[in-house]
């Protein structure tokens, strides 16, 4: 391919709202162009390296069996209504209606597809496993789309979802899809953790996320130093906590504290580690539209130096049935109303008092003594307190695992990392087969709904999370594999005949040993050509230069930019060479 002949927009000026260096270089290098919030075009070299990850994904999707198809984007509203997320799904869910006054949604995901395509042909356990797939666009109207490609309204994913006779099967499936993950992510050349996850919206019994290393990352993962324990903070796990300072041992007593309304205000009046503290949370449940039930109070006690994980409580509350769909910050005015004191909320006569139906202790305090709580009354606290005397406390892991907490594994100390999501497998069991009624005849002729897992991979993700990885202050370095051509071959003075034929002679050989390669044949200067380079990342350049004269060329690795000087002769040979060896 000629430089000047691909279409390569490059630009100096940073977009005024890319933050990322992914988001600045995949812009300023003519990769993608942006047309609306969160929606962008891929532009030729944007769709280059987009076919080069979709390849490696295809090849190991179809190594393992799985087969690949494409499903409308447009799906009719009815079938998200069957499965209950039409209302669910909430905002990020693009509802439209055609001319007839049909309703439709943008598909943000497939299950409910792919369902009906099992419902209405697969009917016999003999034709059972079997795996779909798709590389296809998704929408999800984010309420804050950002960083590029990473968080787009418009995006690529490749979605795959299986179905089952029973939960084995299911478990083998989602095991090969966990291996194959981890091939496609390290033949894409990424740092990446597999982690324990939060099934969220979409539901099942099980998952885990691909996590990509990266400062920017969105995601926090908590990951032991010692074993290979990794989670998302969403979802992680630590070891009973043991105190790092005596007890306060005291007998239960109320105790008189003046304008004490802060854990940090309480450790210090009591001269405690505020581990001993009792910390009340109260948050207001939004429930689902379904239930009917108005916004109401909760009420989570933790140990004043642990923290509420959102989505850890909300599971707790949804466990307990409560459909509870998110959680908002209850008001000042809303606790005295309900007669209580804000900075001195505690448990005892909470019931009796609020009316609570759902009051939850982090699993940290189970049965603990020597606590100090609120008494639920202005400037008063309770010391020498047992949760052990409480009756029928409920008791769930509603905190967020800190640095250096435990690990349940192997009490290795753990540690937090940023991560970008860029692959998602669940375990979905017959949450969306029993809502859409799709089943099949077993062996003994009885009919069962399908088991499901299904298989998300953010391809367009990939390019800035692979960018946001690799990148220098220069540009774009992208990976082994993904980079939209091996090498570049730069003339360094185009009015020089002699480096001009030999350019072109070995342009011509490398095509013909089918190396991915491009000639910069404008007519620029050197350093913007150079420039150039580092910006959009090339794997190597070949510099043509004045050294040609002494039968020498120049080499350089973008990663890194080390230089190396090769003879001219036998180039070919010494090129496949290089790209082979990394
Ligand atoms: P996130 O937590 O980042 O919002 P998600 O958990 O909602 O993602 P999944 O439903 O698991 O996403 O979708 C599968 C994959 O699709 C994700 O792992 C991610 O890589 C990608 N993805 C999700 N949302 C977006 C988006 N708005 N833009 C680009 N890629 C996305
Ligand atoms: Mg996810």
């Amino acid at each position: 391919m000629l430089f000047s002949k691909i279409f390569i927009p490059t630009i100096k000026e940073n977009p005024k709202d890319a933050i990322l260096k992914s988001h600045q270089f995949l812009i300023r290098a003519g990769y993608i162009h942006q047309i609306g919030s969160g929606i962008y075009n891929f532009l030729p070299l944007g769709k280059k390296v987009l076919d080069k990850i979709t390849k490696i994904i295809r090849q190991e999707m179809n190594y393992c069996g799985a087969q690949e198809i494409i499903m409308g984007f447009v799906t009719p509203a009815e079938l998200w209504k069957k499965s209950g997320r039409y209302e669910k799904y909430g905002k990020e869910l693009l509802r439209l209606k055609d001319r007839k006054e049909n309703e439709f949604v943008l598909g943000p995901t497939h299950e409910e597809n792919i369902t009906e395509i099992a419902k209405a042909y697969i009917k016999s356990y003999k034709q059972l496993p079997v795996n779909f797939y798709q590389i296809h666009t998704k929408f999800r109207d984010e309420i804050r789309p950002r960083f590029g490609l990473i968080r787009g309204r418009e995006f690529i994913m490749k979605d795959a979802y299986s179905f089952h006779t029973d939960e084995e099967s299911l478990q083998e499936e989602f095991d090969l899809m966990e291996k194959a993950y981890r091939k496609i992510f390290y033949n894409l050349g990424l740092n990446f953790r597999v982690v324990d996850a939060d099934s969220g919206a979409i539901g099942g019994s099980g998952s885990k996320e691909f996590m990509v290393l990266a400062e920017c990352g969105e995601d926090v993962i908590v990951v032991c130093q010692k074993c290979d324990y990794a989670a998302n903070i969403e979802a992680a796990k630590r070891n009973k906590r043991t105190p790092n300072y005596i007890a306060p041992k005291a007998n239960f007593a109320k105790f008189h504290t003046p304008c004490i309304n802060s854990i940090e205000k309480l450790a210090d009046f009591f001269k405690v580690d505020s581990f001993f503290t009792l910390k009340a949370v109260v948050k207001k449940i939004i429930f689902d539209i379904e239930s009917k039930k108005i916004p109401e109070l909760v009420y989570f006690f933790l140990r004043g130096d642990d923290e509420l994980e959102e989505t850890k409580a909300l599971n707790a509350l949804n466990k307990r049935g409560a459909q509870a769909l998110e959680l908002i910050e209850a008001q000042k005015s809303e606790l005295l109303e309900v007669g209580l004191k804000p900075g001195f909320i505690g448990p005892y006569a909470l019931k009796n008092l609020t009316n609570a139906n759902y009051i939850i202790f982090d699993i940290d305090l189970k049965d603990e003594g020597d606590l100090i709580c609120g008494a639920n009354e202005e400037d008063y606290h309770f010391i020498g307190v047992d949760l052990s005397t409480f009756e029928g406390l409920c008791y769930e892991d509603i905190t967020k695992v800190k640095i250096k907490d435990k690990c349940c594994f192997c009490n290795g100390s753990l540690d937090h990392k940023k991560g970008i999501e860029v692959g998602h497998i669940f375990k979905l069991g017959k949450r969306y087969s029993q809502d859409l009624g799709a089943t099949f005849l077993d062996k003994d002729g009885k009919s069962v709904a399908f088991e499901m897992g299904c298989y998300g991979i953010g391809v367009s993700r990939l390019l800035p999370a692979i960018l946001e990885q690799k990148s220098d202050e220069k540009g774009c370095v992208w990976t082994k594999t993904i980079s939209p051509f091996d090498i570049s071959i730069i003339i360094s003075n185009t009015k020089d005949e002699q480096q001009i034929s030999f350019a072109y002679k070995i342009y011509e050989e490398l095509l013909l040993a089918c190396v991915d390669v491009l000639l910069d044949d404008r007519d620029l200067r050197f350093g913007a050509k150079m420039a150039d380079f580092e910006l959009i990342g090339f794997r190597y350049a070949l510099i043509i230069g004045k050294a040609l004269e002494n039968n020498k060329v120049e080499i350089i690795r973008r990663e890194g930019l080390q230089k190396f000087e090769v003879p001219s002769e036998n180039l070919l040979e010494n090129i496949i060479e290089i790209l082979k060896r990394d």
